[in-house]
């Protein structure tokens, strides 16, 4: 049977039992279950607020956004500030900087395939109003010295934690609580699945207010509030900002919740997964090169990468064996529209030419990633 890179896989009868709750209740939309799942996140990750969204990719604009309004408002007349940002991510991180007003300004990444905090020193100018940092594959990579360097230039910090659902440092905390904004995707294939959705988790109580009125195009009370409070003027509402419709809604917190609860069990397998790879290609580390974890990081694993000599070709040979890997992913500068910065980031251009994420899901067995690892070795071997 073919192996994919991503099977999502459901705890489907207590699902469909959330779920039900919704139908029988008439309420599918904000409020009820996304607020229960809010409470369920920010006990899970200690993070002060959690705002549910129909994606991260919402988030994200969001976060550039609100920080943009509310602290360099001004400096849009003047031609914008630049935000320190990596070219290994998925286009959703950047599009949100351009969409702020704001520049991409993109530093290389290093071993853990996340930002190095070496590279982004060099892109400080007094520009740089924040960082952008995605913890890839659920590695936190030098985020703590990114912390720090955020801190002694009095810049903003984003974490795009798309990869990140469950990653611990190993001392028990979560990263997060250090950034100004955190986001979250549960998008299908990601760690905690839905269909679509995501979080924002600003760490100012202001923010997280003026985020909820976003989603809700500006809309100062929700309709859960409005339907629960009495009296004739329960049907009015302001609009106190322009906004989108990019709140989350019942149906997706329903399955969200639930695999919350299996979020931890889930990512002890991926581990386990992630360490027989690790086993397998052990005796081949001249040949097949393994993104860095970093030794304080119990990771997510949403991903297992190898960088490769031929990596086109060791695809094809996967391919041939009914395996399918993916590619996570190729250097943003080499895309059109963010070509003014091509040939800036030498070894995140490396990576993206010679990186392959491996299969990296629940429903492989010890049996599946030996095939995948022999097949990875006759190729390199042959
Ligand atoms: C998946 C992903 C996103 C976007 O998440 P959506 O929920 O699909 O919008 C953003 N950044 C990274 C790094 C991702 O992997």
């Amino acid at each position: 049977m073919a192996v994919q890179l991503f099977a999502p896989t459901f705890e489907i009868e207590e699902c469909l039992a959330e779920i039900r709750d919704c139908l029988e209740k008439g309420w599918t939309g904000l409020g009820y279950k996304t607020v229960e799942f809010e409470e369920a996140w920010k006990k899970y990750t200690g993070l002060n607020h959690a705002h549910f969204l129909n994606s991260a990719t919402a988030g994200l604009n969001l976060a550039l956004e609100v920080l943009h309004e509310e602290l360099w408002r001004d400096e849009k007349i003047r031609g914008g500030g630049e935000v320190i940002t990596t070219p290994l991510t998925f286009v959703s991180t950047n599009h949100a900087i351009l969409r702020a007003g704001l520049k991409p300004v993109f530093a290389d990444v290093d071993d853990t395939l996340c930002l190095s905090p070496d590279s982004v020193r060099s892109r400080i100018t007094d520009r740089t109003r924040a960082v952008l940092f995605v913890g890839i594959g659920g590695n936190t990579g030098h985020y703590k010295e990114i912390v720090k360097i955020c801190r002694e230039h009095n810049l903003k910090l984003i974490l795009d934690a798309a990869h990140m659902a469950g990653t611990r440092y190993i001392d028990g905390d979560m990263p997060g609580k250090e950034a100004d904004v955190v986001t979250y995707s549960f998008q299908a294939v990601k760690n905690l699945p839905t269909a679509d959705s995501g979080m924002i988790c600003f760490k100012e109580a202001a923010y997280d207010a003026i985020v909820r009125k976003k989603t809700w195009l500006g809309i100062n009370k929700d309709t859960y509030l409005r339907t629960n409070s009495q009296g004739t003027y329960k049907w009015r509402y302001d609009v106190e900002c322009v906004g989108e419709k990019y709140h989350g809604n019942s149906i997706m917190a329903s399955i969200a919740l639930v695999q919350l609860r299996y979020l931890d069990r889930d990512n002890a397998y991926r581990r386990q997964l992630a360490g027989w790879y690790r086993k397998g290609f052990e005796k081949y580390q001249d040949r097949i090169k393994l993104a860095e974890i970093s030794s304080d990081c119990e990771s997510s694993c949403h991903l297992f990468q190898i960088i490769v000599e031929n990596r086109d070709e060791m695809m094809l040979a996967l391919n041939q064996q009914e395996i399918y890997p993916g590619v996570h992913y190729v250097d943003n500068t080499e895309y059109r529209m963010y070509a003014y910065a091509d040939g800036t980031c030498p070894n995140a251009r490396y990576i993206s030419e010679h990186v392959i994420s491996l299969p990296m899901h629940l429903r492989l067995t010890y049996e599946d990633v030996q095939k995948i690892i022999h097949t990875v070795i006759d190729f390199i071997t042959q």
